[in-house]
This record gives C-alpha cells, sequence and structure tokens, in this order.
C-alpha cells in the first residue's frame, strides 16, 4: 500500500498531523491501538486548551501575554523546556482555534467566577471526547485512513525514513512502496526501532488511557 504520511497514534497530537499532512495533499493512514469506542487516548480527558492572546478573544477574557505563558511554563516546568519549541508553541496558541473550529471543535468560556482560567484558557464544548470525535469526523471527511486496533510495536526505517510498521505479532501491518513521513505523537507508546527509541518513555508515570503511555 502506497501512503506519503503515516500516523501512530490517535489522540489530539496525532489527529493534528492527520489533519495537517492531508490539508498539504498527503494521502494519509492513521493507526489507532484502541477500538473505536476507546480512540482519542488521554486527549479524551483533556478540558481546555491553554492561549496566549493580547487582547479579549471570544472565549477568553482579559490578556494572557506570550511572557506571562512563558513565565508559567518556566514555573511549572522547573525549567526543564525548549523555549524556541515552547514560544513556537505559545505564539501557535493564539491562532490554532480557528483551525480547530473548522475542524467541528467548538469552544466555551470557563465557568463564570474562575477568574483566573476565563482569562488563560479556552474550554471545549462537550469537553475532550466531543473534541477527539470532531477531528475523528473531519479526518473520515477528508479521506484520512483510519485503522483501529492496530498498536504498532516496531518501525523499519531506510535513511531515518519510514519504510514498515508492524503489529506486535511480528506482522507487517503496513508498508510504503517509498520510504515516506512517520509522527509518532508524545503519548504514544515508544517504539523500539533502530534509532527511533526514547528510552526515557518507558520511566514515565502513566494516567488515562490504557493504550496511552
Ligand atoms: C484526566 C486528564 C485530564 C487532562 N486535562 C487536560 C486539560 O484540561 N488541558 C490540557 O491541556 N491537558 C489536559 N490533560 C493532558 C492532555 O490530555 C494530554 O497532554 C493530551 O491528551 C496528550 O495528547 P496526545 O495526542 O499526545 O496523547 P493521547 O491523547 O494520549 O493519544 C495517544 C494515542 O496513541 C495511541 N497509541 C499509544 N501507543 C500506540 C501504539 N504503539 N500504536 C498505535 N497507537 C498507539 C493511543 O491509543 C492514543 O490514541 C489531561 C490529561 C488527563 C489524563
Amino acid at each position: 500500500m502506497k501512503v506519503d504520511v503515516l500516523v501512530i497514534g490517535g489522540g489530539n497530537a496525532a489527529l493534528c498531523a492527520a489533519l495537517m499532512a492531508r490539508e498539504a495533499g498527503a494521502s494519509v493512514m492513521l493507526l489507532e491501538a484502541a477500538p473505536p469506542e476507546w480512540r482519542g487516548g488521554n486527549s479524551m480527558h483533556t478540558r481546555n486548551l491553554r492561549c496566549m492572546h493580547d487582547a479579549p478573544q471570544d472565549v477568553l477574557v482579559d490578556a494572557y501575554p506570550e511572557e506571562e505563558y512563558w513565565q508559567d511554563l518556566l514555573k511549572v516546568t522547573g525549567g526543564l523546556t525548549n523555549e524556541k519549541l515552547a514560544r513556537l508553541v505559545i505564539r501557535a496558541s493564539s491562532t490554532c482555534r480557528p483551525w480547530m473550529r473548522s475542524h467541528g471543535v467548538h469552544f466555551q468560556p470557563s465557568l463564570s467566577g474562575a477568574l483566573h482560567t476565563a482569562r488563560t484558557n479556552a474550554f471545549f464544548m462537550g469537553g475532550g471526547k466531543a473534541l477527539v470525535n470532531a477531528f475523528y469526523r473531519s479526518a473520515g471527511k477528508l479521506g484520512v485512513r483510519i485503522r483501529y486496533n492496530a498498536p504498532v510495536e516496531r518501525l523499519e526505517l531506510e535513511d531515518g525514513r519510514f519504510v514498515a510498521s508492524n503489529k506486535p505479532t511480528g506482522a507487517s501491518a503496513l508498508s510504503a512502496s517509498r520510504p515516506a513521513r512517520v509522527c509518532w505523537p508524545r503519548a504514544a507508546s515508544s517504539p523500539t526501532s533502530t534509532g527511533f527509541g526514547r528510552p526515557g518513555a518507558r520511566t514515565c508515570a502513566v494516567n488515562g488511557q490504557p493504550t496511552t503511555s
């Protein structure tokens, strides 16, 4: 089977990657370890998105400037963060909601009285499950091929590019007719292929969905 982009995992990160790749014209296959009823990993439990903004914006009051967001991030991470990447994400948080809306996600303001989150966080209407369902619906409409019950254990790479993925049984789940791009979202369990393993991932504490590490 020919695939330009293989996305492993089926949570928020995976779905955003799949949708953007598809919008850019790539053929996309998404492999979700969970069955359909459990799809979406921990993203099913998420409630809101912290957003930078310099003035009131739809569901957000007041302002939450880049510098304040960055200082908050430094506090919660104890400084263990990459400033360049963090600022990229912080800036994108001010503009990503229209894109999410275009894929069917709805937002609502924080509960009244919750002054801090009313300023900093846009809440997903219907919670994380609604967010994930909207993205799956949009992915289906756009022609992203989705396979459930498809945990990937190992990747075969050639010069850093995807050649084939393997299920725990060792059977090849998917192969590319030519080396392609692969996206392995942060919370998907770590692959063990040469040059692609993340040894540190094995020591992470886990909460949330069973197929999420
Ligand atoms: C209870 C709870 C509440 C939270 N609330 C918030 C909040 O309000 N705001 C916020 O910003 N964050 C919140 N978070 C954190 C947020 O949910 C996560 O950071 C986010 O969902 C991570 O998204 P992800 O796509 O990286 O991972 P996930 O959503 O966990 O997706 C991982 C996906 O990969 C799949 N997968 C795993 N291994 C494999 C494999 N080997 N092969 C194929 N597929 C695989 C899983 O089935 C799953 O679909 C919360 C987390 C929890 C648990």
